[in-house]
């Protein structure tokens, strides 16, 4: 038999406190407590306690709130549009409810429902958006749960931008007829430019994208967001990547994002791979920005997703200057690179008192020429080197930087699938570096570092780089200390 949907025992409302008094009757913690959730809404806080904690007490100093210091009496509640029993006091709590009640004001004791007219919810605290979150008796850890994992989706910018919303309330009503043409200017307002423009902190650039979707004046706007999504695990994702990826209509990935943060967007969006992958197609450079140019005019809300950060190794250069020729807006959402992925696992500090205080990302792929090229220079003089899509050219890299002058015995770490479960580290020195490049079972993505302070990782969990080359980096690496 179906079950008849449960029912709420109570039932959720938003009361009006603006300039109102809330009574609070107790001393201690909980009472600050209540006092602190109230403190999130325009109240006028009246705190009932002969006696207040220190932290009470400065809290009162602080925030203003009115402090009744005499013995509790029904009188002190008077006036009051809610009323807290917060003593811990079970017969005191119970007689400030009975009190309370017999006032016809709406009451809670903690930790007492029995004697509760409303409980308190978990909050998310967007103001003017405020989302109030209720378990019944269920408790108060799940509610905490529900209220941070709330609170992650939704932007902080959420309530400047509802503010902005509540100020063209009235333009919209008169401007625009009700129904679609209305429904349509919502949706434009809390999901393009005015959002978007709030989101940069851009409040009155915010207000004039607003008027010309008022006044019909905006094209349909497309927006790019440049992605970056990390290294590959999906909680190195960012929160701003995440809410992104959910709000996207299209998403545009490269081959090293795994499908699995692919998977994260939003159910009903296009999802296109131009990235090399097996079976699928590879579009060139300029194949990608044309077509990111297309969506953005068709309007599209776009997520290009790049592995680490978009901004580094990820021709994100040539992206940003196609929209900006094409007058696309767009932005930039920073990732973890794979450097500093890769130095996490490896427990490597990339900078080391007294040893590295700079650090380089390269390919190496810029070193085939006559002249060295500057991070070389650097490497010599004790940055930490971190090489990108440097399998292939180990060999050279190793060679060119030993014949500059860096040491043979410089500590080199190595991780493949840096920050995936899958990941491999092997560690060496710059002399067994060339026998990355005959790896074949290197299959994933590898990041190289190489450098004085790369001694000061952590080599129980690696490998040895050539099979001859056992100890020299952890001999390295005791030799470290840092001072
Ligand atoms: N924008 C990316 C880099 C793209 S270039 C970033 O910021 O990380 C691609 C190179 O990045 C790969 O050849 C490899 O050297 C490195 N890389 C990317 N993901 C990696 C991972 N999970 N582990 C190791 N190296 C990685």
């Amino acid at each position: 038999m179906p079950q008849a949907n449960p029912k709420l025992n109570a039932f959720p409302v938003f009361m009006r406190v603006e300039g109102e008094a809330v009574a609070i009757v107790g001393g201690g913690g909980e009472a600050l407590a209540k006092a602190r959730l109230l403190d999130q809404s325009s109240a006028v806080l009246r705190i009932i306690a002969e006696t207040a904690d220190t932290e009470l007490l400065s809290f009162i100093a602080a925030t203003g709130a009115t402090h009744i210091a005499a013995p509790y009496d029904a009188a002190h509640l008077g006036g009051a549009v809610m009323v807290f029993a917060a003593s811990g006091d079970e017969a005191l709590d119970r007689r400030v409810a009975e009190d309370a009640r017999r006032l016809g004001i709406p009451v809670n004791a903690v930790d007492r429902p029995e004697l509760c007219d409303f409980f308190t919810p978990a909050l998310v605290n967007r103001a003017p958006v405020a989302i109030a979150i209720g378990t019944e008796g269920a408790g108060p850890v799940l509610a905490q749960m529900l209220r941070n994992r709330i609170d992650r989706m939704l932007s902080p910018s959420l309530g400047p931008l509802a503010t902005l919303a509540a100020s063209f309330r009235g333009a919209a009503e008169k401007l625009l007829p009700k129904g679609n043409a209305r429904r349509q200017f919502w949706g434009s307002f809390f999901q393009g430019a005015p959002a978007r423009a709030v989101e940069a902190g851009e409040l009155s650039q915010a207000h004039d994208a607003a008027v010309d979707l008022l006044l019909s004046k905006a094209p349909v706007a497309g927006h790019i967001a440049l992605v970056g999504a990390g290294p590959g695990a999906e909680d190195l994702l960012t929160l701003r990547a995440h809410r992104l990826l959910m709000e996207a209509d299209v998403i545009v990935y490269d081959a090293l994002v795994p499908e699995a943060i692919v998977a994260m967007g939003r159910r009903d969006a296009e999802r296109l791979p131009v990235g090399k992958r097996k079976g699928c197609h590879t579009k060139s450079q300029a194949e990608i920005n044309a077509l990111l140019v297309e969506l953005g005019k068709q309007g599209k809300r776009v997520v290009r997703l790049k592995s680490g950060d978009p901004l580094v190794f990820g021709r994100a250069g040539e992206e940003m200057a196609a929209l900006r020729d094409a007058e696309i807006a767009y932005d930039v959402i920073p990732g973890v690179t794979a450097a500093f992925a890769a130095a996490a696992d490896f427990e490597l500090p990339l900078t080391l008192r007294g040893v590295s205080s700079s650090m380089v990302f390269t390919t190496g792929h810029d070193l085939k020429g006559n002249s060295l090229p500057d991070w070389a220079k650097l490497a010599i003089s004790g940055a930490t080197v971190a090489v990108y899509m440097g399998r292939s050219v180990a060999a050279e890299v190793a060679g060119r930087l030993i014949e500059a002058g860096l040491a043979p015995d410089t500590a080199v770490a190595v991780v493949e699938n840096a920050s995936l479960q899958n990941r491999r580290r092997f560690h060496g020195t710059l002399a067994d570096l060339p026998s990355l490049e005959a790896r074949a079972d290197l299959t994933g993505p590898v990041m190289t570092i190489i450098g004085d302070a790369v001694a000061g990782a952590n080599f129980e969990r690696s490998e040895p780089l050539a099979a001859h080359s056992h100890e020299s980096a952890a001999n390295a690496a005791a030799a470290e200390v840092e001072p």
